[in-house]
C-alpha cells in the first residue's frame, strides 16, 4: 500500500494504526513517530527531546550526522495537551514537509516568519494532520453522543486526546450539524477570533477579530463571579439579530482570555449545499498566528 499523500489521510491512517496496538488514548505521539518512522523510512525521526528554547514551541531538523531527524519541543509549556498536539504536529512536517526543507521552527507568530502564503500552508497542513492522529471522529462522536454539550465534555475530551480545550472544540465545530461558534476575546473585550460550524457560517453569526464583545455578556460576568457559570440564555439581538443563543463562558485568566461557546438551538438550519470543507485548522493559522490558539 501506498503512503498517503495529504494530512487527513496520514493522520486517520497514523491513529487507525495507534489504535490496532490496543493503547487505547490518548495517542502516545513519541512512541508512534519513533516506530513507524523507523520501520517505514531511511531516514526516521530518531530521537525527541525537550530544547529549552522560549517561545519556540517545537522543532524539527535534519541531523546529517545520523542520518535522520530530531523532533524537539519546550518542555516549559504548562497549557495541558498542548505539548502533545506540538509533537503531532511536528510528526506532520516530518511526513508532509521534509523533502521541502531541513528545519521547521514552530511557535509564535512574533518569533516565526509565518508571512509567506506558502508557510501558513504548511503550518495548516501540520495542524490538520495533529487533529486528526489526536481525536479520530469517530471515538470523538462516541464521546459526545447523547450528551449535553458544555465545557466540562469538551474538558473531558481534552483529556481523553490530550489535547487542549480550544483545538478539541475547534475539532468539534468542524463536523458538528449544530449552529455552534467558539469565540475568543482578550480581557479588554475585544474579540480575537472565532470560529463557526458550517451551520453557523450559514447563519452568518461569524464575528471579526476587533469586534466588541455584546455588552450583556459582559454583564453577565461581570455579576456572576463564580467559577461554575451555567449557560445563560442570550436574546435574539445579543449574538444574532433574530435568533435566541445559549450562551457559555469560561474565563481564562492565566492568559487573561474569555471563551465563549455559543450555540444557536433554535436557528433553521437548511439543506446542506455543497460548500468547500471547512477547515479549522486553515483558519486558525490564517487568523490566529500568535494568539496563542492551542490554549
Ligand atoms: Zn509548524
Amino acid at each position: 500500500m501506498s503512503d498517503p499523500t495529504t494530512p487527513v489521510a496520514w493522520g486517520i491512517q497514523l491513529a487507525k494504526l495507534w489504535l490496532a496496538t490496543g493503547q487505547g488514548f490518548p495517542v502516545n505521539v513519541k512512541a508512534l513517530a519513533l516506530e513507524v518512522t523507523k520501520q517505514k523510512f531511511s531516514e526516521p525521526v530518531g530521537i525527541i527531546k525537550p530544547h529549552g528554547i522560549d517561545g519556540i514551541d517545537g522543532m524539527l531538523s535534519k541531523r546529517n550526522k545520523h542520518k535522520d531527524w530530531c523532533i524537539s519541543y519546550d518542555e516549559n509549556v504548562v497549557v495541558p495537551g498542548r505539548i502533545n498536539f506540538t509533537l503531532a504536529h511536528e510528526l506532520g512536517h516530518y511526513l508532509l514537509h521534509r523533502t521541502v526543507r531541513d528545519t521547521f521552527q514552530c511557535g509564535q507568530k512574533e518569533m516565526m516568519d509565518y508571512d509567506s502564503l506558502e508557510s501558513r500552508r504548511i503550518e495548516a497542513q501540520a495542524n490538520t494532520f495533529a487533529s486528526y492522529l489526536l481525536m479520530p471522529r469517530n471515538d470523538f462522536d462516541t464521546q459526545i453522543k447523547g450528551q449535553e454539550i458544555s465545557f466540562e465534555l469538551f474538558g473531558h475530551c481534552a483529556e481523553r486526546y490530550q489535547t487542549s480545550l480550544t483545538a478539541t472544540i475547534l475539532k468539534w465545530l468542524e463536523f458538528t450539524e449544530e449552529t455552534a461558534m467558539l469565540v475568543v476575546a482578550d480581557h479588554d473585550e475585544f474579540i480575537c477570533w472565532s470560529f463557526c460550524s458550517q451551520s453557523a457560517k450559514r447563519l452568518g453569526v461569524y464575528k471579526a477579530p476587533g469586534e466588541v464583545v455584546p455588552a450583556s455578556a459582559l454583564e453577565y460576568l461581570k455579576t456572576n463571579t463564580s467559577n461554575t457559570r451555567s449557560p445563560r440564555r442570550a436574546l435574539a439581538g445579543v449574538w444574532h439579530p433574530t435568533e435566541e443563543a445559549i450562551e457559555c463562558v469560561i474565563v481564562s485568566d492565566q492568559f487573561e482570555q474569555l471563551i465563549f461557546l455559543i450555540r444557536f438551538p433554535l436557528a433553521f438550519s437548511p439543506d446542506h449545499e455543497d460548500e468547500p470543507e471547512s477547515d479549522a485548522f486553515t483558519v486558525l493559522s490564517e487568523k490566529a498566528q500568535g494568539l496563542n490558539w492551542k490554549k
